[in-house]
């Protein structure tokens, strides 16, 4: 009925000891799912490609149902993130699946900016999480995780290398989620024989995460093999059908990513590249775990430090600025009193102008001063001389009269 076994716990100072019946634990696995399958689950997928790759076909195609699908055109004029959440259920499983789109990607002349985007939206994502955790009151068990699990990236089937702008942005999202590439719009490798032409593709990518490309073909049309209806596209040279694993690799990717790893895929976005951004963003903050000679340092240790530091920095702003005050304050006394002695010898000029000028005028006044006394004596004799004329010539006159 029961299977008791003694196992060896790795742990020295535990002691081992058999059990002598039932006692229930043995459903903590139970209760692990039936927990999880109450709770529901979340997947976040990024899709990046360019504008009618693809994507769309693809991502309704994977789950099976119609996303909702907005046309874009080829002339934004930045990468746009649009993520769309969904609720969807399989058996009692619920899933909120969030699909994010890179609207315009690749389709700018300046192409840093398509990648940018992107990253600045993962280590959004990874930054609210984190001030969700660091928060004293925590909801992480109702909190919508937003955090990309997965990553499709989407090429074209040129059969040449990857384009620069694929490499930067993978070599860019590499540290940060899992990438998945995809070659869409193409038949399995196998089939057409084309791997010689992708080796470059696969190689390269191969540099990143260690995955073979997947060569898919997406589509929700049905067409009718033999006697049943089957996901296909069909060409003027034959249907491929989508879910036939000598066709295409549809299957295979749909079992990398939803069937075998999806928990696999949401466990390493928490514990490898969310872990990785915690521990960065953290160290960036001044946190960590040891001191110099490898002594671990408490975080009231690590608050205190800070708290010196910023103290320390704050008196040092203090005197740089009181220092810069006093300079300031230097210049400015320097200034006026260059104004000052500037202003004083204009006076002085001005005093000077002015003196000479009074002096000059003082001149003037008494040279007509002169010559006014001059014109006074002149005009006095004048009339002197006007009168003893007249009375001469009266007497003339009156001497005359006698005589006659
Ligand atoms: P998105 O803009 O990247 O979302 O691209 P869509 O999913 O809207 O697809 C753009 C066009 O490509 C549509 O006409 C699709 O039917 C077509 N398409 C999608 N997947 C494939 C494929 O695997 N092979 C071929 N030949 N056409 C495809």
């Amino acid at each position: 009925q029961f299977v008791s076994a003694i196992i060896r716990s790795p742990d020295k100072n535990a002691r081992p000891l058999a059990l002598s019946g039932h006692v229930g634990f043995d459903s903590l696995p139970d209760q692990l799912v039936n927990k999880s399958t109450s709770q529901g689950f979340c997947f976040n997928i990024l899709c990046i490609g360019e504008t009618g790759i693809g994507k769309s076909t693809l991502m309704d195609t994977l789950f099976n149902t119609n996303f909702e699908n907005f046309e874009s055109s080829h002339f934004e004029p930045k990468v746009k993130l649009r993520a769309q959440t969904y609720d969807l259920q399989e058996s009692n499983v619920r899933l909120k699946l969030t699909v994010v789109n890179t609207v315009g990607f690749g389709d700018q002349m300046n192409k840093q900016q398509s990648y940018q985007h992107i990253v600045d939206y993962i280590d959004t994502q990874f930054e609210s999480y984190l001030q969700e955790e660091l928060k004293i009151k925590r909801s992480l068990h109702n909190y919508h995780d937003s955090r990309i699990h997965a990553c499709l990236y989407f090429i074209a089937p040129s059969g040449h290398s990857l384009k620069s702008l694929d490499l930067v942005t993978m070599k860019k999202l590499d540290s940060k989620v899992s990438i998945y590439v995809t070659i869409i719009k193409s038949l399995s490798s196998r089939s057409v024989g084309w791997l010689s032409q992708a080796n470059l593709i696969t190689c390269t990518i191969m540099l990143f995460q260690g995955h073979l490309p997947f060569a898919v073909v997406g589509s929700t049309e049905e067409v009718s093999i033999g006697n049943k209806m089957v996901k296909a596209r069909q060409y003027p040279w034959g249907v491929v059908q989508v879910e036939n694993e000598n066709h295409c690799d549809f299957v295979k990717l749909r079992e990398m990513l939803i069937c075998v790893n999806m928990e696999d895929l949401r466990e390493q976005t928490h514990t490898r590249h969310y872990e990785l951004y915690r521990r960065c963003k953290l160290e960036e903050m001044g946190f960590r775990d040891t001191d110099p000679d490898c002594k671990p340092v408490s975080l009231q240790q690590t608050y205190e430090e800070k708290r010196q530091e910023f103290v320390g920095e704050l008196q040092r702003r203090e005197e740089e600025m009181r220092q810069t005050f006093v300079q300031r304050v230097k210049e400015k006394e320097a200034e006026l009193k260059d104004a000052e002695r500037e202003l004083q010898g204009k006076f002085e000029q001005l005093k000077r102008m002015h003196a000479e000028e009074k002096s000059k005028l003082e001149e003037k006044r008494r040279s007509l001063e002169e010559d006014m006394s001059v014109f006074s004596k002149r005009r006095a004799a004048s009339e002197l001389l006007q009168a003893q004329a007249f009375n001469t010539s009266s007497n003339n006159k009156k001497d005359k009269d006698r005589k006659k």
